[in-house]
C-alpha cells in the first residue's frame, strides 16, 4: 500500500513573525523555514504504518520554490521512500495546491493521502478537505488515532466534547491533529541516506491545471500591541475593578 503525505515549507514554529514595512505581506527575508508541524506529524504516521508493515512505500509531496526541495529532504530523512517537487514560483493557495495533489493522486495512485490538518502559516485548515472532494474520496479530519481494519480504514477525530470513531474505504484522505503521534527527530546517518533518495520535479504548469489565486490578500497588519497592567490592592479591589470597570462579572 502507497501512502502519500503533502508536506509544506513554513516559517519555522520558533520564528517571530515579522510584518513588511509597506504590510503587504509576512517578511521572510532571513527567516527560518523548516516543515509545516502537522506534516511531520503526518510522515510520522506514514513511516510508523510501514515500520509495521501495513504500508509499503511512503511518498512526500511538497508545492512550491525550488528551496522546497528540503523539505521533502527533511520528510526523506523522517523515513519517507521519495519525493516529489511540483515546482511553481507563484503564491499557491489551498484550492491550487489540492489539484495539483490531484493529479499527483492520479499518476501514484495511492491508497491514502495523510496531510496536515492546517499550514502553521496561512491556517487555512482546508487543503485536506479540497483534495477529497475533487478526488471524490472520503475524508477524516483531525485524526488523534489511525488503525487500517482490512481495506478499511479506522479514523478517532478529535471533536468538541469528545471523540468520534469513523470507518472509511480505501483509498481515503486522512488529515492530522496535534495528538495522533510525536514526531521522530532525524539522526543524522538518516539525513545522509536522504540525500541518496530519489527526488522528481514536475513543473505545475506541466500537469495542467488552473493555479491562479482565488484571494487577494488586502492588508497584513502586527496585532495591537498589549497594554500593560495594572498592581491591584487587594481582592477586593480586583473584584471591584472586574465589575465595575472590566464589566466581567
Ligand atoms: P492548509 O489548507 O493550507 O491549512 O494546509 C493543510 C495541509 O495541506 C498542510 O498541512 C499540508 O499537508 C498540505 N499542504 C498545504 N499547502 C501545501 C503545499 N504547498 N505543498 C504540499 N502540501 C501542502
Amino acid at each position: 500500500m502507497k501512502v502519500l503525505v503533502p508536506v509544506k515549507r513554513v516559517v519555522d514554529y520558533n520564528v517571530k513573525v515579522r510584518v513588511k514595512a509597506d504590510e503587504t505581506d509576512v517578511d521572510l527575508a532571513n527567516v527560518k523555514m523548516s516543515m509545516n508541524p502537522f506534516d511531520e506529524i503526518a510522515v510520522e504516521e506514514a513511516v510508523r504504518l510501514k515500520e509495521k508493515g501495513i504500508v509499503t512505500e511512503v511518498v512526500a509531496v511538497t508545492c512550491g520554490l525550488a528551496a522546497c526541495q528540503d523539505t521533502l529532504r527533511s520528510a526523506m530523512a523522517m523515513g519517507a521512500d521519495r519525493g516529489i517537487l511540483i515546482e511553481s514560483s507563484i503564491e499557491l493557495q489551498p484550492l491550487a495546491v489540492a489539484k495539483l495533489l490531484k493529479s499527483i493522486c492520479e499518476m501514484e495512485a495511492p491508497s491514502m493521502v495523510i496531510c496536515g490538518k492546517q499550514a502553521i502559516d496561512d491556517d487555512s485548515n482546508q487543503t485536506g478537505q479540497m483534495l477529497a472532494a475533487l478526488l471524490d474520496w472520503p475524508q477524516a479530519t483531525f485524526a488523534s488515532k489511525v488503525e487500517l481494519a482490512g481495506d478499511k480504514i479506522i479514523v478517532t477525530r478529535e471533536i468538541d466534547g469528545g471523540l468520534e470513531t469513523l470507518s472509511m474505504a480505501l483509498p481515503a484522505v486522512v488529515t492530522t491533529d496535534l495528538r495522533l503521534n510525536e514526531p521522530r527527530y532525524a539522526t543524522l546517518p538518516n539525513i545522509m541516506k536522504a540525500k541518496k533518495k530519489p527526488l522528481d520535479t514536475i513543473a505545475a504548469e506541466s500537469l495542467g491545471v488552473d493555479t491562479a489565486p482565488r484571494l487577494k490578500t488586502i492588508k497584513v497588519s502586527e496585532p495591537p500591541r498589549r497594554a500593560g497592567g495594572v498592581k491591584v490592592a487587594d481582592v477586593a479591589d480586583l473584584l471591584n475593578k472586574l465589575r465595575n470597570e472590566a464589566k466581567v462579572i
